[in-house]
């Protein structure tokens, strides 16, 4: 297995789509300064640990690309909580260990039919997260050391 990697930041406001459009809220991180990381990583989903420095420790599936659906022109990195939070928490520090990587980046015939899949790529990290080998990175300190 390869190993983690690690993206922080505060939460910023992108185009408002994940939770109005998609039912999917995810919680964007700037692109600035990550182009290193950004350029060694393809674009694709990806699943691991998000640290909410007020609140907690949360399971995470995340897209990192130009989402081809929505023709974005821009890079972002969009991770989706896997926890249901009562408010938004733009601005907060959100630190993210990024454990396994799911698919690739692809275009959907319907927005149907890419919502079914980001549910498909929830489950399969939900499950994954569970297993040893990726559960042990929940208590990685990168995760907390904002507090
Ligand atoms: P934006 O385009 O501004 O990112 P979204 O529709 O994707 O807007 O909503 C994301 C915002 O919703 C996050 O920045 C966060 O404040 C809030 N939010 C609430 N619940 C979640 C969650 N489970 N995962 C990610 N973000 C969440
Ligand atoms: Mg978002």
């Amino acid at each position: 297995p390869t190993e983690p990697w690690y993206i922080g930041g505060p939460v910023i406001k992108g185009f408002g789509r994940g939770s109005k459009v998609l039912g999917i809220p995810t919680a964007n991180l700037s692109t600035k300064g990550h182009w290193s990381l950004l350029s060694e990583h393809p674009s694709g989903v990806y699943f691991g640990w998000a640290g909410l420095s007020t609140r907690g420790v949360y399971k995470m599936v995340m897209s990192i690309g130009w989402n081809p659906y929505f023709s974005n022109t821009e890079k972002t990195i969009e991770p989706w909580l896997l926890h249901e939070f009562n408010e938004d928490f733009y601005g907060e520090e959100l630190r993210l260990v990024i454990v396994g990587y799911i698919r690739p980046e692809v275009n959907f015939p319907s927005l149907e039919s890419l919502i079914a899949k980001i549910h498909e790529d929830r489950r399969i990290a939900e499950r994954a997260l569970d297993l040893p080998l990726y559960s042990k990175h929940k208590d990685d300190p990168y995760l907390i050391s904002s507090l």
